[in-house]
């Protein structure tokens, strides 16, 4: 068996700690392996233990609530030998990212488990847009994760009042959230985002486009295509090329990266949105009524703070536009939810034919 200290030199590197190693001790006691989830793949998931990479079956731990099965990140209890080895329980995750229904799956999907930063890579390259920042703020926030924004290719922007003033924008469209500045085809900015991801472990969202593969790469050190085609040991003993999506960095921390979490959309975002319009839901707090939609009620604070210019607009119609989105993911997958909207609608259809019946009334 593998020694205490043996795994910790292996697996630390990967994110293992004492906090983990404690809620492991009872499938250590087992016998079972530590380790982490690097690949999952139908069935089958690539496991990094302090015995190099392992492939395991993931049927003991694949249970009908898609929410609960093995994903990258996630630390597994593997039997230590076996044709085929399984993994027998994961630990319980700090944070995990999950993506809404899609219209087929009526439930959630998870993507990653125990991240801790989320990266939100921002281009300098097009116009700044505040409105998907705080959307991708939104995920990052309800994944449990601190978010982090990169306003990438910051070469493009030679000029340091503009750079300062964009960089005041996204500042005050991300409260509580580090704003960077990298070029990564200069190599600046780079010192304060490996010292930042150096701890725990990091994914990069953001749109296509806005710079993700250059930084992975730049954290990486290497290409990353190379670095992901390393030769590992599967369960049977034979050499195989596999494909990692969770990777040590060199400066240290993890980083991982999905193919799923890169094409992110929807997610189910209610008090992500909270905390990326923390101070609207602090003036919320002022508002005579406890439901007020801050739209015509009187005694709101948030229209009033609108009306002083101590909130932009574009902030309110922002949090707005969330949240109605954010309703409309959480009815697609709650059937009563759905039922609660449909009534919802029925009623403002009525009074919007009542109105255009009074309407015409009128006219006649
Ligand atoms: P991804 O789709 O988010 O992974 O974006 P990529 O990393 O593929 O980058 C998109 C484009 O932006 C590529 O053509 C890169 O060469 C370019 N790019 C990335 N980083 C920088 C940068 O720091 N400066 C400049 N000028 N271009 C960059
Ligand atoms: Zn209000």
């Amino acid at each position: 068996m593998t020694s205490t200290s043996a795994v910790f030199s292996a697996l630390a590197p990967y994110g293992w700690d004492q906090a983990w190693a404690d809620l492991f001790a009872p499938h250590a006691a087992e016998g079972l392996l530590p380790g982490r989830v690097v690949r999952v793949d139908r069935g089958q998931c690539d496991v990094i233990t302090a015995d190099g990479v392992l492939r395991a079956d993931t049927a003991f731990v694949t249970p009908h609530d898609p929410l609960r099965v093995v994903c990258t990140g996630d630390w597994v209890a593997v039997e230590p030998g076996g044709n085929p080895r399984y993994v027998r329980s994961y630990l319980p995750r700090r944070t995990a990212f999950v993506r809404s229904t899609s219209s087929k799956r009526s439930e959630g999907q998870i993507l990653a488990a125990n991240v801790d930063h989320a990266v939100v890579a921002v281009s300098l390259a097009v116009d700044l847009d505040l409105g998907r920042v705080e959307r991708f703020l939104a995920l990052a926030w309800e994944s449990g994760a601190q978010p982090v924004v990169v306003l990438s290719k910051a070469d493009l922007v030679p000029d340091p009042m503009t750079l300062a003033h964009l960089v005041r924008d996204v500042e005050t469209a991300a409260p509580g959230v580090p704003v960077l500045t990298v070029s990564a085809l200069h190599g600046e900015g780079l010192d304060t985002l490996v010292a930042l991801v150096g701890a725990g472990t990091s994914v990069l969202l953001g749109q296509s486009g806005a710079g993700k593969s250059t930084l992975a790469n730049a954290l990486l050190g290497e290409d990353v295509m190379d670095v992901r085609a390393a030769r590992d040991v599967d369960g049977k003993g034979r050499h195989t090329t596999t494909t990692r999506n969770l990777l040590a960095l060199p400066g240290g921390g993890v980083l991982i990266d999905t193919p799923g979490l890169r094409g992110v959309g929807l997610w189910d975002a209610e008090t992500g949105v909270g905390q990326v319009f923390a101070e609207i839901e602090e003036l919320a707090r002022e508002c005579r009524f406890h439901d007020c939609a801050h739209d015509t009620e009187p005694g709101c604070a948030v229209t009033a703070a609108v009306g002083t210019g101590r909130l932009p607009v574009r902030r309110l119609e922002s949090y707005r536009k969330l949240v109605r989105e954010n309703q409309w993911i959480v009815a697609k997958t709650d059937a009563r939810a759905r039922a609660e909207l449909r009534r919802d609608w029925k009623r403002k259809g009525a009074e919007g034919r009542a109105a255009m019946q009074a309407k015409r009334g009128h006219l006649r």
